[in-house]
């Protein structure tokens, strides 16, 4: 079969989901026996979300390949349970810096460049790329932005053209908004009408229309809506609200949203998705047989997107202990060394957030502190692993003012250094240590036990390291490197001896935790607070 193209358009207001819902679609496909994979356009200037801070767009979300990325691209992982690559986002600055790149090269022999055709010819090359080697048989295409945005402009266009040069081969679903008005007691369907008007405006017409709604949508609200946007009714899908994002895609088998993507293709529909193993993750979570409260010490705690890939981590390990995860979000400026036991009440566990900068470290100095010493289970993540490194340092081997260079570069005992390679280093965009790498897993350890496996692969994304001048001081001390990077012996991950659970790991393992495949490090630690509560 050659690669067909699904592109998902957002209409009336952002955050309504259209990550979920592609990724939702997407799921449906995969599990009829289709490969498929998802792309996501971005229509902001900068190269990539690695330098923005997470107020500005949630977290960054790191692929196996190195690509810092949009938190959508997290969503397709997790849904799918295959790797996305830097193939998978695109921005306008990336498209703009290759079409310069060009520019200066002088591969565009003396023609003006333009927004179209060049621009647009760009976009349309990295949509395709996708499908190019005939690896997929759908390649699913996010349009960041909504609909009417100047900035998604150039990405419509390139719509547009697609849509006319692959003719069957490519279809556009439109997401928009149903709202209700209480005031009146109805459903309105006129911002939908809008929205794929100005979608048509650029030479778009949409086949299919999801439409996001707190209430069922009867017949005749599809009607009226097929009618005014010329699509047919079959083809006007609800998306209801519902109580956990990975119960979409069972709503959209009900939707037969599957199946009407395939006939717009005509492509006979066959056999049923196969969705056991996804039900069956479905049940555990929405009943689970214990709780367990986790305090999640961060300093962008007022925006829970920032911790996105964590909070979906907890998802999938409570599933697998058939426990439900509460998250206490603590926000670590408000922690000191007089009130974090207060913050502890009623806690089974306590995770320190990654992070960059100084800001709020104290209070993870002093969370991290009152875990160590009161055997709560404990899980660093990257900078969290940096801060158990250096609260010990401190606390326990009396290296007064020990410290990451990132937080001071004077300090007496630089616990946490920068990376050799990193040192001359003042392009600060990608130039990270990104991406998977290995790690060898001492046997014995607390890590061992949660992978079962010497050798693992995770995902990194930081620039300061444990400073293996300290290594014997630690490790006769008790906090002992457990997890080495083989080829570089760099310390990938820390533990604690004599105490019930309490393990820093220099990498993300949250990247890489999946519905079928949760991430072990995050399973061992809800074990572990589920035992701590016993
Ligand atoms: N700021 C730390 C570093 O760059 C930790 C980064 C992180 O937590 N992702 O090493």
């Amino acid at each position: 079969m050659s690669t067909k193209y699904i592109f998902v358009t957002g209409g009336v207001t952002s955050s309504l989901g259209k990550g979920i819902l592609i990724s939702s679609l997407a799921k449906l496909l995969q599990a009829r026996g289709y490969s498929v994979t998802i792309q996501k356009l971005d229509p902001y200037i900068n190269v990539d979300p690695g330098t923005l801070n997470p107020y500005e767009h949630g977290e960054c979300y790191v692929t196996d390949d190195g690509a810092e990325t949009d938190l959508d691209l997290g969503h397709y992982e997790r849904f799918l349970n295959a790797p996305t690559s830097q193939a998978n986002n695109v921005t306008t600055g990336r498209i703009y810096q290759s079409v310069i790149n060009k520019e200066r090269r002088g591969d565009y022999l003396g023609k003006t460049v333009q927004i179209i055709p060049h621009i647009t010819d760009e976009i349309k090359r990295r949509i395709k790329l996708l499908g190019r080697k005939g690896n997929f048989d759908f390649v699913l295409t996010e349009i960041g932005g909504t609909v009417g945005d100047m900035e998604s402009l150039p990405y419509i266009e390139a719509i547009r053209q697609l849509k006319w040069e692959l003719g069957k081969s490519a279809i556009v679903i439109h997401l928009t908004l149903v709202p209700f008005l209480n005031a009146s007691g109805e459903l309105k369907t006129k911002p939908t009408q809008h929205s794929v008007k100005a979608l048509l405006e650029n030479g778009v017409q949409p086949d299919i229309l999801v439409l996001r709604t707190e209430h069922d949508l009867n017949e005749s609200i599809r009607k009226k809506v097929a009618l005014f946007c010329n699509v047919d009714s079959n083809s006007v899908v609800q998306s209801i609200d519902v109580p956990t994002i990975y119960e979409v895609p069972i709503k959209m088998k009900e939707e037969k949203l599957d199946v009407t993507v395939l006939k717009k293709f005509g492509i006979k529909p066959g056999e049923e998705p196969k969705m056991e193993a996804w039900n069956s993750f479905l049940s555990r979570i929405k009943n689970p047989k214990k709780e367990v409260c986790i305090g999640l010490v961060g300093k962008y705690v007022e925006l829970p997107d920032a911790y996105k890939s964590i909070s979906e981590a907890f998802i999938h390990a409570g599933a697998v202990n058939e426990c439900k995860v509460k998250l206490k979000l603590i926000h670590s400026e408000e922690v000191n060394a007089d009130n974090v036991s207060g913050f502890f009440e009623g806690l089974d566990g306590v995770l320190i957030a990654p992070g960059f900068g100084h800001r709020g470290i104290k209070g993870k100095v002093e969370a991290t502190r009152f875990a160590r010493e009161n055997k709560v289970p404990f899980l660093g993540i990257c900078l969290g692993m940096q801060i158990a490194v250096i609260e010990f340092a401190r606390n326990v081997l009396q290296m007064t003012g020990a410290d990451s260079t990132e937080m001071n570069e004077l300090t007496k005992f630089p616990v946490i250094d920068l990376m050799e390679e990193q040192k001359g280093i003042t392009n600060m965009g990608g130039t990270m240590r990104l991406g998977a790498f290995a790690c060898k897993v001492k046997k014995g350890s607390k890590l061992f036990d949660a992978y079962q496996n010497e050798v693992i692969y995770e995902r990194h994304r930081h620039r300061y390291e444990f400073n293996d001048k300290y290594l014997d001081d630690f490790k006769n001390n008790g906090l002992e490197p457990v997890g080495i990077n083989p080829e570089t012996g760099l310390v990938e991950s820390v533990e604690l001896k004599g105490h019930p659970w309490f393990v820093g790991v220099q990498y993300h393992p949250e990247y890489s935790s999946t519905v079928i495949n949760p991430s072990p490090i995050f399973v061992a630690f809800i074990k572990a607070c589920i035992n701590n509560k016993k």
